[in-house]
C-alpha cells in the first residue's frame, strides 16, 4: 500500500502525491541517529529531534527501551542542523541555524563563566531573565564576562550578511554560506578553546534525572577536539579546522550525527 504524506496542487492544477518514502530523504533533516542503550544491540535508531533533548525510545531490533538526555549543547545542535541544511541546499536556512548557534554559544558561556564564579544555577537563571528576550544585550554580556576572564574580545562575524539573509529576503550561494559556517565555527572554536579549561562542571546545564542515562552524540563541533592524545595523557593544544571536519561529515555518513 501507498503512503500518501499529502497531496498538493501545482501551478496547472494538477494534484501531486507526495508519497512518504520519496519524501522521507527530502524533508527528514528533523531527525537524529541514536544508539540503542543496550549494548549487545546498540544498532542507530532514527529519532524526532525535540527541544528538550529529552528521550525515551524503543529499539526496534531488541525493544529496549533507552530514556535519557543527550550529552549536548544547544549551540552544538543547531550547528548540526546548518551543517545538514548545507548539504541539502537550504542555504538560507542553514544561514540561520549558524547564527541562532553563535547567540546559544554565548548564552552557554555567559552561564558557565557565572557558574565557574560559584553563581548558583538558580541565581543565573534569574538574572538571565533580563536579557533572555534581547540577543544584543546578550552579546554584550557575553563580551565584558568573556574578556574579564579570558582578556580577549570576541567579534560576532559577518553580521551584515546575517541579517541580510535572515531579515531582507537575500539568498546566500554555497560559497558564501560555507564560507559564513567557517567563520561562524571558528568565533565558537576560539570561545570553547577557554572555556573548556573552566574547572566547574556544566552538568546542570544538562541535568539528569534518576532513572534517565546520558545519550551519546557525535556533533560537528566537539569539546574533545580541543585535545591530543599524548604518552602523558591528553594534552589541550588542537584548534579544529571547519573543512577537516565538514570533510569527515560528507564522506562518513555513519557517524552517529543528525542525519539528513
Ligand atoms: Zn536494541
Amino acid at each position: 500500500m501507498r503512503e500518501i504524506a499529502w497531496v498538493f496542487v501545482d501551478n496547472l492544477g494538477r494534484e501531486l502525491e507526495i508519497l512518504l518514502n520519496k519524501t522521507k530523504g527530502m524533508w527528514g533533516w528533523m531527525k537524529i541517529n541514536l544508539r540503542c542503550i543496550n549494548f549487545e544491540c546498540h544498532e542507530i535508531l532514527e529519532v524526532d529531534l525535540n527541544n528538550d533533548f529529552r528521550y525515551q525510545y524503543t529499539c526496534k531490533y531488541c525493544d529496549t527501551v533507552t530514556k535519557g538526555v543527550l550529552t549536548l549543547q544547544r549551540f552544538q545542535v543547531l550547528f548540526d542542523l546548518g551543517i545538514i541544511c548545507l548539504k541539502k541546499g537550504f542555504y538560507k536556512e542553514a544561514v540561520s541555524n549558524f547564527a541562532s548557534s553563535l547567540e546559544r554559544c554565548y548564552e552557554y558561556s555567559i552561564k558557565r563563566i557565572l557558574y565557574n564564579n560559584d553563581k548558583t544555577k538558580e541565581e543565573i537563571e534569574d538574572i538571565w531573565k533580563f536579557i533572555k528576550s534581547q540577543s544584543e544585550r546578550q552579546y554584550g554580556a557575553f563580551l565584558f564576562l568573556y574578556y574579564n576572564v579570558f582578556g580577549q574580545k570576541i567579534e560576532t562575524p559577518s553580521v551584515k550578511f546575517r541579517n541580510d539573509v535572515t531579515h531582507n529576503g537575500y539568498f546566500p550561494t554555497e560559497e558564501e554560506t560555507i564560507k559564513y559556517a567557517e567563520d561562524i565555527f571558528n568565533a565558537i572554536t576560539k570561545i570553547l578553546f577557554n572555556i573548556v579549561d573552566l574547572k566547574k562542571d556544566y552538568e546542570y546545564l544538562l541535568p539528569i534525572r534518576e532513572d534517565e542515562v546520558y545519550i551519546d552524540y557525535i556533533s560537528f563541533i566537539s569539546p574533545f577536539d580541543f585535545f591530543t592524545l599524548t604518552d602523558e595523557g591528553s594534552v589541550k593544544n588542537n584548534k579544529p579546522k571547519f573543512h577537516e571536519r565538514y570533510r569527515i561529515f560528507y564522506e562518513n555518513e555513519n557517524l552517529d550525527v543528525a542525519v539528513g
